[in-house]
């Protein structure tokens, strides 16, 4: 019984978390979809933005820490203009890379790019791309 309480407290507060720093609720999500319908990068995404939402809603953080889809977010905000309940979903893709950048979990390694990936990419690109992606 101890244990349950306290996983249920852990729940709780990664969940107070997201909403935290996204500034959004995310038990306003109905499921519905749309998000995943309107970004671009949803079949590149190991896991859709709306089962992203019901993760989040379920507690699952290490689920989510787990998951790629946060940084095959591109932050387009299409989702966010599109969702039927006014949720700003890219910010909560933004406060789950936060949370995983946080535990000094790092998805992407500079070092590992190839030479000719960061030849071809523009300067700023990578810098901005390094500073929102790593920790
Ligand atoms: S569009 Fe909004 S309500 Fe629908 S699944 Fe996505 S986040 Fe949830
Ligand atoms: S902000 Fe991210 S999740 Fe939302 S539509 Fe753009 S790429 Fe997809």
């Amino acid at each position: 019984m101890a244990i349950e309480l306290s996983e249920k407290t852990i729940k709780h507060e990664f969940i107070e978390k997201i909403n935290e720093l996204s500034g959004q609720d995310i038990f306003k999500c109905f499921q519905c979809g749309t998000c995943g319908g309107a970004c671009p990068m949803s079949a590149q995404m190991e896991t859709l933005p709306r089962k992203i939402m019901r993760m989040l809603q379920l507690g699952m953080a290490e689920r989510i820490s787990e998951s790629e889809t946060g940084w095959e977010c591109a932050s387009c905000h299409s989702c966010s203009v599109n969702c039927p309940r006014g949720i700003d979903l890219a910010r909560v893709m933004e406060a789950v890379r936060l949370m995983v950048l946080r535990k000094n979990i790092n998805k992407i390694e500079p070092s590992r790019l190839p030479a000719e990936t960061i030849r071809e990419l523009p300067q700023i690109a990578l810098v901005s791309g390094f500073r929102k992606m790593t920790s």
